[in-house]
């Protein structure tokens, strides 16, 4: 007897989440689990989520992925940031890049030296400080062993699924064609015991995991776990999304384009620009929004627009019984920084850790269900501040955006950094201190004051190191190679595939 309770597992839904869970599960568990995925062709997938942050980096690493295959299958190109246009005020720019903004010399982070340069009349422009960022603006690309960039990847979704299906596969997981009729329960515990097929086949299994998408099949259909509805933070519920072909030189950023109601993404991947149309249903009809990104496509479309519908906010658990639900099942953060993926990976890498072999102990599933909580809220106060550090008044959408009440948590953070200009990186935060440092600024958002340490560098010493940091960075960027030549010899599919 070797103690294990937990062996057979069951995956409801194939979508990015289904077979991420697949892939972590069977590559770095198999032979100890038994791993059956469902999905069913006709219901399909979502279709969207093709941006990345550079976690997702991490997770192919642990899974043992090549990366240079992975980008050939997916089509992938490179993610160095978000190009936002017309956030604070129609005409502005700003790029949030995955970059380190400048190097602390002390104790205290960079931008207060920089700060105090400042004042004396000299440092430059903070973003010359992040190579990132400048090689985002500039679309150039290098990595390898030791390349200087931090990166994620812009990939075509309906090649990620298959991919990741492959490898799993190969690691023993196995796959069951269909719609799943009905979810049958234990009358005791409520936990689920097994699905029924509407072909007649059941599967049962000693945990389940829910990765059916919006539905929520098990978490919701069946447990009726509850849903926290953020939609008064997050008022965007509908997106047009499309497929268009490539226009212009290639880019290393998703653009986020913000327009009456809402904004706009361009995600260029190798073969074609994924395009989408993120808008509130109260302050926009659907048609008039599909009319809109019509006349804003800059290249013809290759797929017909198609309008998805969303409720942002999250699962009150996302562990419930002997149910986990990853994915759009666990709920949505709308797509602005491009953290839905991120946040199904780092969930499958905890269940991994934390894998309940000898059974399901409620103080377990209380700490996965408290970390994640913990992760996804400081998510989604990121992405609520570029809302409500808008100054546009040009639509009730944006005066409303601008005087919403935002969680404290946030607008403590927003008003020390404009007080004293003390940032930090929260536990369990995905974003740092440079994220924030160039979506506040880039919001116009601006530091009244900074650490007094500065000070105590003389000022020779710090004009020397600023220009040495700003030296070192244009260097680094003089040499590394345009981006869409690098990328095209690198991870170049062979050759253009047409996705779904
Ligand atoms: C507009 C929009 C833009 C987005 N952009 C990004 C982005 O840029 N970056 C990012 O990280 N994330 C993004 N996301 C989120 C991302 O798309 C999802 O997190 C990701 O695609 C995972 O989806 P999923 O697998 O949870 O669901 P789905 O893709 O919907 O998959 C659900 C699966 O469940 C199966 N299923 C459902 N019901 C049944 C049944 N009865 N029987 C059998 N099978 C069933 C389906 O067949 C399918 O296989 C975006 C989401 C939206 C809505």
């Amino acid at each position: 007897m070797d103690g294990q309770v937990i062996r057979k597992v069951v995956i409801a839904g194939g979508g990015t989440a289904g077979w991420c869970v697949a892939a972590a599960l069977s590559r770095l568990l198999h032979p100890l689990l038994d791993i059956t995925l469902v999905e069913s062709a006709e219901i399909g997938i979502v279709g969207v989520g093709e941006a990345t942050v550079p976690t997702i980096r991490a997770f192919h690493r642990n899974l043992g992925i090549d990366e240079r295959d992975f980008m050939r299958n997916c089509q992938a190109g490179i993610k160095l940031g978000i190009n936002f246009q017309n956030w604070a005020r129609i005409g502005d720019r700003y790029i949030h890049s995955f970059g380190l903004v400048g190097k602390s010399p002390w104790i205290a982070p960079f931008h207060h030296f920089w700060l105090h340069a400042r004042t004396l009349g000299f440092g430059g422009d903070l973003n010359d400080y992040c190579l990132e960022h400048r090689a985002a603006d500039a679309a150039k690309f290098y990595t390898g062993e030791n390349g200087p960039l931090s990166y994620a990847y812009h990939f075509d979704t309906a090649l990620y699924g298959p991919y990741l299906r492959k490898l799993s596969e190969a690691a023993g997981a196995r796959r069951i064609e269909g719609k799943i009729k009905s979810v049958q329960q234990d009358s005791e515990t409520g936990n689920v015991t097994s699905l029924t097929m509407e072909s007649g086949q059941v599967i049962e299994g000693d945990l389940f995991i829910d990765c059916t998408g919006f539905r929520g099949l098990l978490i919701e259909g069946a447990l009726k776990t509850g849903y926290e509805d953020w939609n008064h933070w997050l008022a965007n519920d509908s997106a047009w999304a499309c497929q268009t072909g490539l226009h212009g030189r290639l880019s290393p950023m998703t653009s986020a384009i913000a327009h009456q109601a809402g904004w706009r993404w361009e995600i260029p991947l190798q073969h074609r620009i994924g395009n989408g149309f993120v808008y509130s249903s109260k302050h926009l009809s659907d048609d008039d929004a599909r009319a809109q990104f019509m006349r804003e496509l800059k290249a013809p479309v290759t797929t017909e627009p198609h309008l998805i519908k969303f409720r942002t906010g999250r699962r009150k658990k996302i562990w419930n019984k002997n149910v986990i639900c990853f994915g759009l099942a666990s709920g949505f953060i709308e797509p602005l920084e491009s953290t839905n993926i991120h946040l199904m990976q780092i969930c499958a890498t905890r269940l991994v850790q934390m894998f309940p072999f000898s059974g399901i102990h409620e103080a377990q599933v209380q700490h996965f269900n408290q970390a994640t909580a913990r992760e996804v809220e400081k998510i989604r106060n990121f992405v609520i501040m570029h809302y409500k550090l808008t100054e546009r008044d040009d639509t009730e959408y944006w005066k409303s955006r601008r005087d919403m009440e935002v969680p404290e948590d946030l607008a403590m953070r927003v008003q020390m950094f404009r007080d004293c200009g003390h940032l930090f990186q929260a536990e369990e935060e995905l974003f740092r201190i440079d994220s924030w440092l160039q979506v506040l600024p880039g919001q116009r958002v601006h530091a009244n004051g900074y650490h007094q340490i500065a000070r105590a560098m003389p000022e020779a010493r710090l004009r020397e190191m600023l220009d040495g940091m700003r030296a070192e960075v244009e260097a680094t960027l003089a040499r590394l190679p345009d981006y869409e030549t690098f990328i095209r010899q690198y991870g170049g599919a062979p050759k253009p595939m047409t996705a779904g």
